[in-house]
Protein backbone atom coordinates (compact mmCIF):
# COMPACT_ATOMS: atom_id res chain seq x y z
CA UNK A 1 0.00 0.00 0.00
CA UNK A 2 0.90 3.82 -0.72
CA UNK A 3 -0.60 5.19 2.49
CA UNK A 4 0.39 3.41 5.23
CA UNK A 5 2.61 4.55 7.06
CA UNK A 6 4.10 7.17 10.51
CA UNK A 7 4.81 10.56 7.83
CA UNK A 8 4.55 12.97 11.10
CA UNK A 9 3.49 12.98 14.68
CA UNK A 10 3.43 16.52 15.50
CA UNK A 11 0.20 16.60 16.24
CA UNK A 12 0.64 13.72 18.55
CA UNK A 13 3.32 15.17 20.13
CA UNK A 14 1.63 18.07 21.31
CA UNK A 15 -1.62 15.69 22.34
CA UNK A 16 0.31 13.74 24.28
CA UNK A 17 2.24 16.89 26.09
CA UNK A 18 -0.73 18.15 26.98
CA UNK A 19 -2.38 15.05 28.02
CA UNK A 20 0.41 14.46 30.48
CA UNK A 21 -0.81 17.53 32.45
CA UNK A 22 -3.97 16.73 34.00
CA UNK A 23 -3.26 12.21 33.30
CA UNK A 24 -0.48 10.09 35.36
CA UNK A 25 1.78 9.86 32.04
CA UNK A 26 -1.25 10.76 29.99
CA UNK A 27 -2.48 7.93 29.62
CA UNK A 28 -5.67 5.59 31.01
CA UNK A 29 -3.49 2.51 31.23
CA UNK A 30 0.49 1.90 31.36
CA UNK A 31 1.49 0.62 28.57
CA UNK A 32 -0.36 2.95 26.16
CA UNK A 33 2.46 5.75 26.66
CA UNK A 34 4.99 4.01 24.55
CA UNK A 35 7.47 4.27 27.36
CA UNK A 36 9.55 1.25 27.32
CA UNK A 37 10.20 2.20 23.71
CA UNK A 38 10.87 5.99 23.96
CA UNK A 39 8.39 7.45 21.35
CA UNK A 40 5.15 9.26 20.79
CA UNK A 41 1.82 7.31 21.21
CA UNK A 42 0.08 6.60 18.16
CA UNK A 43 -2.82 9.14 18.60
CA UNK A 44 -6.04 7.56 16.95
CA UNK A 45 -8.74 9.41 15.63
CA UNK A 46 -10.33 6.58 13.99
CA UNK A 47 -10.78 2.41 12.93
CA UNK A 48 -12.00 1.33 10.24
CA UNK A 49 -11.37 -2.74 9.68
CA UNK A 50 -7.70 -3.41 9.70
CA UNK A 51 -6.83 0.20 9.72
CA UNK A 52 -6.24 2.61 12.31
CA UNK A 53 -6.20 6.38 11.58
CA UNK A 54 -4.25 8.93 14.19
CA UNK A 55 -4.50 12.41 14.33
CA UNK A 56 -1.49 13.23 12.22
CA UNK A 57 -3.43 11.71 9.00
CA UNK A 58 -0.84 8.53 9.40
CA UNK A 59 -2.95 5.28 8.70
CA UNK A 60 -1.64 2.16 10.18
CA UNK A 61 -2.51 -1.54 9.57
CA UNK A 62 -4.04 -2.13 13.16
CA UNK A 63 -2.58 -6.20 14.80
CA UNK A 64 -3.67 -4.54 18.46
CA UNK A 65 -7.30 -4.55 18.01
CA UNK A 66 -7.77 -2.53 21.06
CA UNK A 67 -5.88 -5.71 22.65
CA UNK A 68 -7.55 -8.18 21.48
CA UNK A 69 -11.28 -6.89 21.76
CA UNK A 70 -11.84 -6.47 18.13
CA UNK A 71 -11.76 -9.91 16.48
CA UNK A 72 -13.96 -8.53 13.65
CA UNK A 73 -12.20 -5.33 12.93
CA UNK A 74 -12.53 -1.92 13.91
CA UNK A 75 -16.41 -0.33 13.76
CA UNK A 76 -17.68 -3.39 12.17
CA UNK A 77 -20.72 -2.10 10.51
CA UNK A 78 -22.88 -4.71 11.85
CA UNK A 79 -21.84 -4.00 15.26
CA UNK A 80 -22.06 -0.14 14.57
CA UNK A 81 -25.49 -0.50 13.51
CA UNK A 82 -26.50 -2.62 16.39
CA UNK A 83 -25.17 -0.22 18.63
CA UNK A 84 -27.28 2.71 17.39
CA UNK A 85 -30.32 0.85 17.71
CA UNK A 86 -29.72 -0.29 21.03
CA UNK A 87 -28.31 3.09 22.13
CA UNK A 88 -31.58 4.89 20.80
CA UNK A 89 -33.35 2.91 23.08
CA UNK A 90 -31.91 3.82 26.48
CA UNK A 91 -27.81 3.37 27.69
CA UNK A 92 -28.75 1.86 31.03
CA UNK A 93 -30.86 0.72 33.20
CA UNK A 94 -29.78 -1.12 36.29
CA UNK A 95 -32.81 -3.77 35.54
CA UNK A 96 -32.68 -7.19 33.86
CA UNK A 97 -32.78 -6.89 30.26
CA UNK A 98 -34.03 -10.32 27.57
CA UNK A 99 -30.40 -9.13 25.75
CA UNK A 100 -28.95 -10.51 28.92
CA UNK A 101 -30.44 -13.56 28.96
CA UNK A 102 -29.36 -14.55 25.54
CA UNK A 103 -25.71 -13.77 25.87
CA UNK A 104 -25.50 -16.19 28.52
CA UNK A 105 -27.52 -18.62 27.00
CA UNK A 106 -24.71 -18.39 23.80
CA UNK A 107 -21.96 -18.00 25.99
CA UNK A 108 -22.91 -21.14 27.75
CA UNK A 109 -23.76 -23.19 24.51
CA UNK A 110 -19.94 -22.37 23.29
CA UNK A 111 -18.27 -22.80 26.58
CA UNK A 112 -18.17 -26.60 27.73
CA UNK A 113 -17.38 -25.27 30.83
CA UNK A 114 -19.91 -22.53 31.47
CA UNK A 115 -23.27 -24.02 32.95
CA UNK A 116 -24.45 -20.26 33.79
CA UNK A 117 -22.53 -17.32 33.42
CA UNK A 118 -21.93 -13.63 35.73
CA UNK A 119 -21.59 -10.89 33.43
CA UNK A 120 -19.14 -7.72 34.80
CA UNK A 121 -17.25 -4.57 32.93
CA UNK A 122 -13.46 -5.64 32.94
CA UNK A 123 -11.45 -8.70 32.86
CA UNK A 124 -9.93 -7.27 35.66
CA UNK A 125 -13.41 -7.83 37.65
CA UNK A 126 -13.78 -11.02 36.53
CA UNK A 127 -10.59 -12.89 37.49
CA UNK A 128 -11.25 -10.95 40.64
CA UNK A 129 -14.01 -12.07 41.55
CA UNK A 130 -13.65 -15.58 40.00
CA UNK A 131 -11.06 -16.07 42.91
CA UNK A 132 -13.61 -14.53 45.62
CA UNK A 133 -15.63 -17.53 44.40
CA UNK A 134 -12.74 -19.87 44.83
CA UNK A 135 -11.86 -18.74 47.96
CA UNK A 136 -15.33 -18.53 49.35
CA UNK A 137 -16.79 -21.76 47.58
CA UNK A 138 -13.19 -23.39 49.09
CA UNK A 139 -13.48 -22.10 52.37
CA UNK A 140 -9.08 -21.43 51.68
CA UNK A 141 -7.03 -18.68 50.94
CA UNK A 142 -4.42 -19.22 48.56
CA UNK A 143 -4.31 -18.92 44.71
CA UNK A 144 -1.64 -20.62 42.37
CA UNK A 145 -0.69 -18.14 39.47
CA UNK A 146 2.17 -18.05 37.06
CA UNK A 147 4.99 -16.10 36.39
CA UNK A 148 4.44 -13.57 33.80
CA UNK A 149 0.83 -14.35 33.25
CA UNK A 150 -1.54 -11.39 33.98
CA UNK A 151 -4.75 -11.29 34.86
CA UNK A 152 -5.84 -8.18 35.71
CA UNK A 153 -4.91 -5.79 38.52
CA UNK A 154 -6.56 -7.14 41.52
CA UNK A 155 -4.37 -7.14 44.24
CA UNK A 156 -3.59 -11.10 44.53
CA UNK A 157 -2.86 -11.25 40.80
CA UNK A 158 -0.29 -8.68 40.79
CA UNK A 159 2.49 -10.72 42.01
CA UNK A 160 5.01 -11.78 39.21
CA UNK A 161 2.95 -10.80 36.68
CA UNK A 162 3.02 -9.84 33.12
CA UNK A 163 1.94 -7.34 30.54
CA UNK A 164 2.37 -4.09 31.32
CA UNK A 165 4.24 -5.07 34.76
CA UNK A 166 7.05 -7.06 32.95
CA UNK A 167 7.11 -4.18 29.96
CA UNK A 168 7.63 -1.61 32.75
CA UNK A 169 10.24 -4.35 34.70
CA UNK A 170 8.35 -3.30 37.81
CA UNK A 171 8.75 -4.96 40.79
CA UNK A 172 5.57 -6.93 42.44
CA UNK A 173 3.27 -3.67 43.05
CA UNK A 174 3.71 -1.57 46.36
CA UNK A 175 0.57 -0.70 47.96
CA UNK A 176 -0.36 -4.46 47.97
CA UNK A 177 -0.58 -5.50 51.36
CA UNK A 178 1.92 -8.49 52.52
CA UNK A 179 -0.81 -10.46 53.61
CA UNK A 180 -2.30 -10.79 50.39
CA UNK A 181 0.55 -11.22 48.63
CA UNK A 182 1.92 -14.11 51.23
CA UNK A 183 -1.70 -16.05 49.88
CA UNK A 184 -0.51 -15.94 46.11
CA UNK A 185 2.15 -18.56 44.83
CA UNK A 186 3.63 -17.87 41.51
CA UNK A 187 5.10 -20.82 39.57
CA UNK A 188 6.83 -21.20 36.27
CA UNK A 189 5.05 -21.56 33.14
CA UNK A 190 4.80 -24.82 31.58
CA UNK A 191 6.09 -26.62 34.57
CA UNK A 192 4.00 -29.31 36.42
CA UNK A 193 7.38 -30.52 38.67
CA UNK A 194 6.41 -26.80 40.25
CA UNK A 195 2.85 -27.11 40.74
CA UNK A 196 3.42 -30.33 42.27
CA UNK A 197 5.54 -29.04 44.52
CA UNK A 198 3.22 -26.23 46.01
CA UNK A 199 0.83 -28.58 46.37
CA UNK A 200 2.61 -30.94 48.20
CA UNK A 201 3.73 -28.25 50.25
CA UNK A 202 0.31 -26.27 50.61
CA UNK A 203 -2.33 -28.18 49.06
CA UNK A 204 -4.95 -28.05 51.95
CA UNK A 205 -4.67 -24.21 51.75
CA UNK A 206 -4.72 -23.98 48.04
CA UNK A 207 -8.18 -22.46 47.22
CA UNK A 208 -7.49 -22.39 43.32
CA UNK A 209 -5.04 -22.17 40.21
CA UNK A 210 -5.57 -19.46 37.71
CA UNK A 211 -3.97 -19.90 34.35
CA UNK A 212 -4.46 -18.22 30.92
CA UNK A 213 -4.99 -21.66 28.80
CA UNK A 214 -2.13 -19.82 26.37
CA UNK A 215 -0.20 -17.50 28.08
CA UNK A 216 -0.67 -14.14 26.13
CA UNK A 217 1.13 -11.64 28.74
CA UNK A 218 4.88 -13.05 28.48
CA UNK A 219 4.44 -12.33 24.39
CA UNK A 220 2.26 -15.98 23.21
CA UNK A 221 3.88 -19.06 25.01
CA UNK A 222 1.44 -21.79 23.97
CA UNK A 223 1.00 -24.54 26.90
CA UNK A 224 3.03 -27.93 26.47
CA UNK A 225 1.19 -30.90 25.76
CA UNK A 226 -0.33 -32.42 29.24
CA UNK A 227 0.48 -28.89 31.23
CA UNK A 228 -3.29 -28.31 30.94
CA UNK A 229 -4.42 -31.91 31.65
CA UNK A 230 -1.56 -31.90 34.87
CA UNK A 231 -3.33 -29.04 35.85
CA UNK A 232 -6.88 -30.51 35.85
CA UNK A 233 -5.48 -33.24 37.67
CA UNK A 234 -3.60 -31.73 40.25
CA UNK A 235 -6.39 -29.56 41.03
CA UNK A 236 -8.74 -32.35 41.26
CA UNK A 237 -6.79 -34.66 43.11
CA UNK A 238 -6.20 -31.46 46.10
CA UNK A 239 -9.77 -29.98 46.00
CA UNK A 240 -8.34 -26.69 44.04
CA UNK A 241 -10.54 -25.06 41.36
CA UNK A 242 -9.05 -24.68 38.33
CA UNK A 243 -9.44 -21.51 36.55
CA UNK A 244 -9.19 -20.82 33.42
CA UNK A 245 -8.85 -16.81 32.62
CA UNK A 246 -9.44 -16.65 29.25
CA UNK A 247 -9.48 -12.92 29.13
CA UNK A 248 -7.68 -13.13 26.02
CA UNK A 249 -8.20 -16.39 24.55
CA UNK A 250 -11.68 -16.91 24.60
CA UNK A 251 -13.50 -16.32 21.40
CA UNK A 252 -9.78 -15.86 20.19
CA UNK A 253 -8.06 -18.82 19.51
CA UNK A 254 -11.17 -20.78 18.90
CA UNK A 255 -15.14 -20.77 18.45
CA UNK A 256 -15.38 -23.03 22.19
CA UNK A 257 -12.23 -20.73 23.54
CA UNK A 258 -8.68 -22.61 24.60
CA UNK A 259 -11.00 -25.11 27.04
CA UNK A 260 -12.31 -26.32 23.76
CA UNK A 261 -9.32 -25.87 21.23
CA UNK A 262 -7.15 -27.98 24.41
CA UNK A 263 -9.99 -30.11 25.47
CA UNK A 264 -9.58 -29.25 29.29
CA UNK A 265 -12.23 -28.16 30.85
CA UNK A 266 -11.86 -25.98 34.14
CA UNK A 267 -14.45 -25.49 36.88
CA UNK A 268 -14.52 -21.72 36.56
CA UNK A 269 -13.99 -19.44 33.32
CA UNK A 270 -13.31 -16.05 32.76
CA UNK A 271 -13.82 -14.01 29.94
CA UNK A 272 -13.34 -10.25 28.78
CA UNK A 273 -12.44 -8.58 25.66
CA UNK A 274 -13.66 -10.58 22.07
CA UNK A 275 -16.98 -11.26 24.73
CA UNK A 276 -17.38 -7.10 24.42
CA UNK A 277 -16.79 -6.58 20.88
CA UNK A 278 -15.16 -3.51 22.21
CA UNK A 279 -17.35 -2.10 24.89
CA UNK A 280 -16.63 -2.71 28.36
CA UNK A 281 -16.86 -6.20 29.28
CA UNK A 282 -15.79 -9.12 31.30
CA UNK A 283 -17.35 -12.23 32.68
CA UNK A 284 -17.18 -15.29 35.34
CA UNK A 285 -19.06 -18.59 34.53
CA UNK A 286 -19.11 -22.72 35.64
CA UNK A 287 -20.16 -25.15 37.21
CA UNK A 288 -24.02 -24.48 38.52
CA UNK A 289 -23.02 -25.41 41.67
CA UNK A 290 -19.99 -23.53 42.02
CA UNK A 291 -21.72 -20.10 40.50
CA UNK A 292 -24.87 -20.49 42.41
CA UNK A 293 -22.87 -19.50 45.38
CA UNK A 294 -22.75 -15.60 44.43
CA UNK A 295 -25.06 -13.60 45.33
CA UNK A 296 -28.40 -13.42 45.44
CA UNK A 297 -28.54 -17.13 45.69
CA UNK A 298 -25.18 -17.73 47.73
CA UNK A 299 -23.71 -15.57 50.33
CA UNK A 300 -20.13 -14.58 48.46
CA UNK A 301 -20.74 -11.17 46.93
CA UNK A 302 -20.62 -9.43 43.99
CA UNK A 303 -22.70 -6.82 41.83
CA UNK A 304 -22.20 -4.09 39.12
CA UNK A 305 -24.13 -1.18 38.47
CA UNK A 306 -23.19 -1.45 35.03
CA UNK A 307 -22.94 -5.19 34.89
CA UNK A 308 -24.99 -6.66 31.49
CA UNK A 309 -24.82 -2.81 30.26
CA UNK A 310 -27.27 -2.78 27.13
CA UNK A 311 -24.72 -1.59 25.00
CA UNK A 312 -22.13 -3.83 25.58
CA UNK A 313 -24.38 -6.70 25.55
CA UNK A 314 -25.18 -6.32 21.94
CA UNK A 315 -21.57 -4.91 20.84
CA UNK A 316 -20.28 -8.44 22.59
CA UNK A 317 -24.09 -10.95 21.01
CA UNK A 318 -23.25 -9.22 17.65
CA UNK A 319 -19.75 -10.28 17.70
CA UNK A 320 -19.45 -13.91 18.58
CA UNK A 321 -23.00 -13.55 16.35
CA UNK A 322 -20.40 -13.12 13.54
CA UNK A 323 -18.07 -15.62 14.39
CA UNK A 324 -18.79 -18.58 12.33
CA UNK A 325 -16.06 -21.19 12.06
CA UNK A 326 -15.68 -19.93 8.46
CA UNK A 327 -13.96 -17.12 10.68
CA UNK A 328 -12.02 -19.46 12.61
CA UNK A 329 -10.53 -21.05 9.47
CA UNK A 330 -9.70 -17.65 7.88
CA UNK A 331 -8.18 -16.48 11.42
CA UNK A 332 -5.71 -19.54 11.07
CA UNK A 333 -5.06 -19.38 7.40
CA UNK A 334 -4.12 -15.61 7.19
CA UNK A 335 -1.93 -15.58 10.71
CA UNK A 336 -0.30 -18.75 9.53
CA UNK A 337 1.04 -16.83 6.28
CA UNK A 338 1.90 -14.06 8.45
CA UNK A 339 3.90 -16.56 10.48
CA UNK A 340 5.63 -18.46 7.23
CA UNK A 341 6.41 -14.68 5.71
CA UNK A 342 8.07 -13.92 9.20
CA UNK A 343 10.13 -16.72 9.86
CA UNK A 344 11.46 -16.30 6.38
CA UNK A 345 12.42 -12.74 6.44
CA UNK A 346 14.47 -13.47 9.75
CA UNK A 347 16.20 -16.65 8.46
CA UNK A 348 17.20 -14.37 5.06
CA UNK A 349 18.21 -11.47 7.49
CA UNK A 350 20.13 -13.62 10.00
CA UNK A 351 17.87 -12.46 12.99
CA UNK A 352 17.46 -14.48 16.03
CA UNK A 353 14.19 -15.23 16.09
CA UNK A 354 11.85 -17.09 17.43
CA UNK A 355 7.67 -17.21 16.55
CA UNK A 356 5.18 -18.49 18.86
CA UNK A 357 1.90 -18.40 17.80
CA UNK A 358 -1.49 -20.23 18.23
CA UNK A 359 -4.63 -19.52 16.14
CA UNK A 360 -4.65 -15.45 15.75
CA UNK A 361 -2.50 -14.94 18.12
CA UNK A 362 1.03 -14.61 16.88
CA UNK A 363 4.62 -13.61 18.94
CA UNK A 364 7.80 -13.06 16.92
CA UNK A 365 10.69 -13.04 20.37
CA UNK A 366 14.41 -12.02 19.32
CA UNK A 367 15.87 -15.13 20.85
CA UNK A 368 16.65 -18.33 19.48
CA UNK A 369 15.69 -19.46 23.08
CA UNK A 370 12.73 -22.24 22.56
CA UNK A 371 10.29 -19.55 24.64
CA UNK A 372 8.42 -22.01 27.05
CA UNK A 373 8.00 -19.01 29.99
CA UNK A 374 8.11 -15.77 31.51
CA UNK A 375 12.33 -16.49 31.96
CA UNK A 376 12.63 -18.05 28.24
CA UNK A 377 10.84 -14.69 27.07
CA UNK A 378 13.19 -12.19 28.75
CA UNK A 379 16.12 -14.40 27.44
CA UNK A 380 14.31 -12.00 24.12
CA UNK A 381 16.77 -9.01 22.93
CA UNK A 382 14.55 -6.02 24.47
CA UNK A 383 16.79 -3.29 22.42
CA UNK A 384 16.61 -4.87 19.38
CA UNK A 385 12.65 -5.38 19.89
CA UNK A 386 12.66 -1.27 20.63
CA UNK A 387 14.14 -0.69 17.28
CA UNK A 388 11.92 -3.19 15.70
CA UNK A 389 8.78 -1.40 17.14
CA UNK A 390 10.19 1.87 16.18
CA UNK A 391 10.65 0.77 12.26
CA UNK A 392 7.39 -1.33 12.27
CA UNK A 393 5.61 2.02 13.44
CA UNK A 394 7.50 4.15 10.65
CA UNK A 395 6.61 1.68 7.96
CA UNK A 396 3.02 1.56 9.41
CA UNK A 397 1.99 -1.45 10.84
CA UNK A 398 0.33 -0.99 14.42
CA UNK A 399 1.77 -3.61 17.23
CA UNK A 400 1.78 -3.47 20.97
CA UNK A 401 4.48 -1.20 22.08
CA UNK A 402 6.15 -5.02 24.02
CA UNK A 403 8.36 -7.63 23.47
CA UNK A 404 6.03 -9.03 25.94
CA UNK A 405 2.62 -8.72 23.82
CA UNK A 406 1.33 -10.33 21.30
CA UNK A 407 -0.28 -9.44 17.88
CA UNK A 408 -3.57 -10.51 17.02
CA UNK A 409 -5.02 -11.16 13.70
CA UNK A 410 -8.51 -10.19 12.66
CA UNK A 411 -11.18 -11.73 10.38
CA UNK A 412 -10.83 -8.20 8.36
CA UNK A 413 -7.47 -8.18 7.47
CA UNK A 414 -7.12 -9.02 3.88
CA UNK A 415 -4.29 -11.21 2.30
CA UNK A 416 -3.45 -8.28 0.86
CA UNK A 417 -2.40 -6.59 4.22
CA UNK A 418 -0.62 -9.57 5.91
CA UNK A 419 1.68 -9.73 2.81
CA UNK A 420 1.96 -5.89 3.18
CA UNK A 421 2.90 -6.62 6.72
CA UNK A 422 5.08 -9.48 5.48
CA UNK A 423 7.25 -6.61 3.08
CA UNK A 424 6.99 -4.24 6.04
CA UNK A 425 8.66 -6.37 8.57
CA UNK A 426 11.03 -7.20 5.71
CA UNK A 427 12.16 -3.74 5.82
CA UNK A 428 12.00 -3.30 9.32
CA UNK A 429 14.23 -6.09 10.01
CA UNK A 430 16.72 -4.54 7.20
CA UNK A 431 17.37 -1.20 9.66
CA UNK A 432 18.11 -3.62 12.61
N1 LIG B 1 -6.68 -11.51 32.05
C1 LIG B 1 -5.98 -11.56 30.91
C2 LIG B 1 -5.49 -12.88 30.41
C3 LIG B 1 -5.73 -10.39 30.20
O1 LIG B 1 -5.02 -10.45 29.06
C4 LIG B 1 -6.22 -9.16 30.69
C5 LIG B 1 -5.99 -7.85 29.96
N2 LIG B 1 -5.00 -7.81 29.05
C6 LIG B 1 -6.95 -9.17 31.89
C7 LIG B 1 -7.17 -10.36 32.54
C8 LIG B 1 -7.50 -7.91 32.46
O2 LIG B 1 -8.57 -7.44 31.70
P1 LIG B 1 -8.99 -5.89 31.77
O3 LIG B 1 -7.86 -5.12 31.21
O4 LIG B 1 -10.25 -5.84 30.96
O5 LIG B 1 -9.25 -5.58 33.21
Amino acid sequence: SEKIGRRSETRSHQAFEEAKTVMPGGVNSPVRAFKSVGLTPVYVERGAGSRIYDIDGNEYIDYVGSWGPLIMGHAHPEVVRALQEATAKGTSFGAPTLLETEMAKLVAERVPSIDIVRMVSSGTEATMSAIRLARGYTGRNKIMKFEGSYHGHADSLLIKAGSGVATLGLPDSPGVPEGVASNTIAVPYNDLASVELAFQRFGSEIAGVIVEPVAGNMGVVPPQPGFLEGLRKLTTEHGSLLIFDEVMTGFRVDRHCAQGRFGVTPDLTCLGKVIGGGLPVGAYGGKREIMEQIAPVGPIYQAGTLSGNPLAMTAGYTTLSLLTPEVYDRLEMLSARLEAGFIANAKEKGIPCRINRVGSMVCPFFTEAEVVNYDTAKSSDLDMFRRYFAAMIEEGINIAPSQFEGMFVSGVHTEADIDATIEAHRRALQKL
